[in-house]
């Protein structure tokens, strides 16, 4: 009976080291076969699995970001590359072409540091937040402040920009900062892609018995297509057919990254609706825990 018992331990441990070695090796497919007894090795080994799949999902993940990364930085350091290239081969004899090629190196570089600096924020924010970081936070303190510094920006392109704010909506534990930037990229891209005589509303309310605020951004801007919908939330995403033809420069496709990225910071969920050609609304809803 002794030997019955240890061999039907010692089989599946040893297998539970040989997996455990496997993925520290780096194989992150190795799984182990859950036995059906004892019970508590079949709980071992599904806990196993399931650590192995996080872990396998995890570094899955990394790699693509790095990956994506690259091929983002990649991007302005040749065509950095090739105008310096032009510039040595003769177009620093012509000053007008100098001067262009320059301007359009400039810009690069600022698109370069713009990137960086937003793959470091949303590091840093993916880091999450501790607990001496949530302060209690007007939300509609940051409504009427995002406001005011785009109402300027708005009016000069030509949308009617408009805020309602219920006063009862409570203080937010989160980061005054980060629900800031959340705010501020989704107003910066609801400017961004409503063309002129476009409406803009920012609307915070409570939702009575829910215990959740809600805020709402509305634009009747260009709007999304629907199988793109899904994916505008990963990180260096773009729509490219919904861009102005004239507006400002090309994101970073991080925006949207970053700011899910706080909304889940502070227990918050946030949506998306959108019809081609009629507008965008985004939906942000923070419990309130009372
Ligand atoms: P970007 O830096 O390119 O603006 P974001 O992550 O902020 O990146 O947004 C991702 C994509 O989602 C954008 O390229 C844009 O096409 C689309 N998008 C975001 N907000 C809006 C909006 N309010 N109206 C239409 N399209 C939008």
């Amino acid at each position: 009976v002794g030997y019955y018992l240890a061999r039907n331990l010692a089989v599946p441990i040893s297998h539970l080291t040989e997996t455990a070695e496997s993925l520290a090796r780096g194989e992150l497919g190795a799984r182990v076969n859950s036995p059906e007894v004892p019970v508590e090795l079949n709980r071992l080994a599904k806990s196993f699995n399931i650590m192995a799949e996080r872990l396998q999902a995890y570094v899955h993940e990394l790699r693509s970001f790095v990956a994506n990364a690259s091929h983002e930085l990649r991007t302005p350091l040749t065509s950095i590359k090739l105008r310096v290239e032009s510039l040595r081969d003769g177009a620093l004899d012509d000053p007008s072409v100098a001067d262009r090629f320059l301007a359009e190196i400039e810009s690069e570089v600022d698109r370069l540091s713009c990137m960086v600096n937003e793959m470091l924020d949303l590091s840093r924010i993916e880091g999450g937040l501790s607990e001496e970081q949530r302060m209690p936070i007007s939300l509609a303190q940051i409504v009427e402040d995002v406001y005011a510094t785009f109402l300027a920006r708005a009016q000069r392109a030509d949308i009617e920009f408009t805020r309602h704010v219920d006063p009862s909506v409570p203080p937010l534990l989160g980061d005054e900062e980060q629900l800031r930037r959340m705010l501020y990229n989704l107003i910066d891209n609801a400017i961004k892609y409503t063309p002129h005589n476009g409406k803009l509303e920012i609307i915070l309310e409570h939702v009575d018995g829910e215990h959740i605020s809600r805020l709402l951004v509305r634009d009747s801007g260009f709007g999304i297509m629907k199988n793109q919908l899904p994916h505008i939330f990963e990180r260096f995403y773009r729509v490219e057919a919904t861009r102005p033809r004239y507006g400002p420069p090309q994101g970073t496709g991080l925006g949207l990254a970053i700011t899910k990225s706080i909304v889940e910071n502070h227990g918050g969920t946030i949506s998306v609706s959108s019809q081609v050609g009629e507008g965008t609304t985004f939906v942000i809803d923070f419990p309130t825990g009372n």
